[in-house]
């Protein structure tokens, strides 16, 4: 439980120390609020995680879930919110998640994000970052590669599927009202999920 709560911490600091940098890949895509709507969201999940602690991990993402609906305006909120209300469900009863139940539990937080915004893998958007890192995590727990290995290769996975969106043409997303002239720039949610899952494996992984 411990180890979720400082995940959720670290990627709160990582969104802070990360704001203009998201907020750029938003400008010429997009708003240019990405970094702004993640920092309040993950900012208002800090506060209320100190409020009312949390008495296990489903209750841990749940209040995420809920302060991510509630505070961001952007389609990153919802989004993001619908992932960890899917975690949450995936994860009740669950006092530790060793490698294997994190895959299922990115899995249902994954399933959640497709069924709400409709993203297939190579539509330039955060699933691009989601999908290969829990394919990669999979594949590590099936050679019983550990939970640190397992973690590493599920964030390169993830990067790499970041840099992948950068020639993309954006289908899903404000960026896809641009059409060709949204290629050639990285997508914003695909880096915002790669930084919340090296989060995960920078905490978690040994
Ligand atoms: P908004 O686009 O409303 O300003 P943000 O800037 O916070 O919201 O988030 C933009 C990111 O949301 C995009 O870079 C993309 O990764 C993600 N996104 C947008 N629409 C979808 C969708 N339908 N499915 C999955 N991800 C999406
Ligand atoms: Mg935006």
């Amino acid at each position: 439980m411990g180890d979720v709560l400082a995940w959720i911490r670290e990627v709160a600091a990582r969104v802070q120390a990360q704001q203009g940098y998201l907020t750029e890949l938003d400008s010429p895509i997009g708003d240019a609020d990405h970094g702004a709507n993640m920092n309040r969201g993950f900012k208002a999940v800090l506060q209320k995680l100190e409020e009312s602690p949390p008495a296990d991990i489903t209750a841990a993402f749940r209040t995420v879930a809920m302060t991510l609906i509630g505070k961001v305006g952007g389609a990153s909120g919802p989004l993001y919110g619908t992932m960890f209300i899917e975690m949450s469900k995936a994860t009740t009863g669950k006092d530790t998640l060793d490698a294997a139940a994190w895959a299922d539990t990115l899995r249902a937080g994954i399933d959640g994000v497709r069924a709400r915004g409709k993203a297939e893998q190579g539509d330039k958007t955060m699933i691009d970052a989601l999908e290969p890192a829990h394919a990669a995590l999979v594949e590590a727990v099936q050679a019983n590669a550990g939970l640190g290995k397992a973690l590493q290769r599920s964030a390169s996975a993830a990067a790499e599927g970041m840099e992948a969106t950068i020639p993309l043409v954006a289908r899903k997303g404000r960026a896809s009202y641009l059409g060709d002239r949204s290629a050639g720039h990285q997508d914003p949610g695909a880096t915002s999920s790669h930084l919340i899952l090296e989060a995960a494996a920078d905490v978690w992984g040994d």
